[in-house]
């Protein structure tokens, strides 16, 4: 390191990806430092994935118990209990937290708990007046809810807030469409809320396959979910007694006690120095960077949500690994960006990977795809309703399974394994030799005529 720096890397942030790329380039060998404003672990752990899929896992005994008794279980009436849950949940981040921080302390990478700021191509402004040098910085920001500018819009929370509301509340509106609105749509019905899911335009999840995200709209309807389409928001008042009186275009007003907006996340670059420093930023704000993840300044690197490119957390991972192997390891590796596979923790779950049928039409012309629409047996026994939707597309020409997506129980740990399929590039007479491991959900994978 030259003796112009204090440190090799300084990494702003310390989320999923910042958190990667700072342990692999320490463990590189170079000299590293972190800045984080809030809390070691960032969105997904602090108050994103892992919290929420604990909610979906607690949610979902609410649908558990009440099949158990078709199985001869003699449930008693179970009252939920939200402060239990979201208080166990509080510990489980608190703990994971701990651990993040562990792995920067055992790696010899340097905590900053404060806001840091660029003030040159390789300098750095701490809240509290420290200046400090380094020879690369990486901006992981990260992404912050969207709250939309209309009036009254200070009154509605965001999925930050959500984890810790005092109380459940009986009426929950949330405002969107996508990943968000329709894992916590899932959430709150199942705890028993009366929840109104809705959104400017007539879709849900749109880049999910229709099919798919047809069937989760029919489901969550029949379970008494409430949609209202087209409805974009004009303003928000709050009543004396504390509800909130919801303004939409075009439709009546509603009343609420809560309104999560979940309309997306813009990328956190605010207040950081970097068009200051000559950093390009795109629309939204985001870092704009080449391959390498490297900014318009050559000293500075972006990866993920900050980026907008993909703002998953597997992705932003992938970037801080690559990142580091590339700048500090010698070994140049890009990140593959084709076939990611992701998922929706609603109830029931959606799961994809791959092109949908309707990118497959588009960019392939001539496609097959083979559906198996059926009602998973443990809900047969259960008298549940509610049918399963897998579905493979094959590119025509050379009969590559080039999509799969699904919905149903367990479809995201079933499309994880089925991704590596879709990732290697495996044809449909392929999926036909593997024998069914009867009797399961997906064996249908290897069963559609
Ligand atoms: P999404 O991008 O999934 O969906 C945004 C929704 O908000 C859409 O329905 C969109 O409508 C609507 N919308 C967008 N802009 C506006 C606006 N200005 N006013 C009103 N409505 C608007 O965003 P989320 O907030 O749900 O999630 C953010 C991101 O976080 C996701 O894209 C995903 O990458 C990530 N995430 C991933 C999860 C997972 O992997 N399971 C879970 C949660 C989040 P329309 O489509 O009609 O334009």
């Amino acid at each position: 390191m030259s003796e112009a720096y204090d440190y090799d890397l300084f990494v702003i942030g310390a989320g999923s990806g910042g958190v990667r790329a700072a342990r692999i380039a320490a463990g590189h060998g170079a000299k590293v430092a972190v800045a984080e404003e809030y809390r070691v672990g960032g969105t997904c752990v602090i108050r994103g994935c892992v919290p929420k899929k604990l909610l979906v896992y607690g949610a979902h005994f609410a649908e558990d118990l009440a099949d158990a008794r078709r199985f001869g279980w003699e449930v008693p009436d179970c009252r939920f209990d939200w402060p239990t849950l979201r208080d166990n949940v509080l510990s489980e981040v608190d703990r994971l937290e701990g651990i993040y921080g562990e792995i920067l302390d055992r790696n010899n990478v340097e905590v900053f708990d404060q806001r840091a700021k660029i003030t040159g191509p390789n300098d750095i402004e701490l809240a509290d007046g420290t200046k400090l040098r380094a020879g690369t910085i990486l901006i992981a920001t990260g992404a912050r809810p969207v709250i939309p500018e209309i009036e009254g819009a200070e009154h509605a929370i965001t999925s930050n807030e959500v984890f810790h509301l005092e109380t459940l509340p009986k009426r929950v509106a949330i405002a969107g469409g996508g990943y968000i609105a329709n894992e916590f749509a899932g959430i709150f019905h199942e705890f028993k809320c009366d929840v109104t899911l809705i959104n400017r335009s007539d879709k849900i999840l749109r880049h999910y396959d229709e099919a798919v995200r047809d069937r989760l709209l029919q489901i969550s309807l029949m379970k008494g979910i409430k949609f209202l389409f087209n409805a974009p928001f004009e303003r928000i008042e709050k009543q004396e007694e504390g509800s909130l009186l919801l303004h939409m275009k075009g439709q009546d007003p509603m009343e609420a006690d809560v309104l999560i907006f979940a309309v997306g996340r813009a990328p956190n670059t605010q207040g950081l120095g970097l068009q200051e420093v000559g950093v390009e930023l795109g629309k939204n704000g985001a870092v704009l960077v080449d391959e390498d993840n490297q900014s318009s300044v050559p000293s500075i690197y972006a990866i993920g949500d900050v980026t907008d490119r993909v703002q998953l957390t597997p992705v932003a991972i992938r970037e801080g690994q690559a990142f580091a192997d590339t700048v500090f390891g010698g070994k140049p590796t890009r990140v593959d960006y084709d076939s990611i596979p992701s998922a929706v923790f609603s109830h029931p779950p959606i799961a994809g990977v791959g092109m949908t049928e309707g990118e497959a039409r588009t960019k392939l012309g001539s496609v097959k795809t083979y559906v198996s629409d059926f009602r998973p047996m443990k809900n047969v026994l259960a008298g549940r309703n509610e049918r399963a939707l897998y579905k493979l597309v094959v590119d025509d020409a050379t009969e590559e399974v080039v999509g799969i997506h699904m919905i149903g129980p367990d479809a995201p740990e079933i499309l994880q394994a089925a991704a590596i399929a879709v990732k290697a590039r495996l044809k449909k007479p392929q999926f036909d030799e593997v024998l069914a491991l009867h009797p399961t959900m997906a064996e249908e994978l290897v069963l559609m005529k």
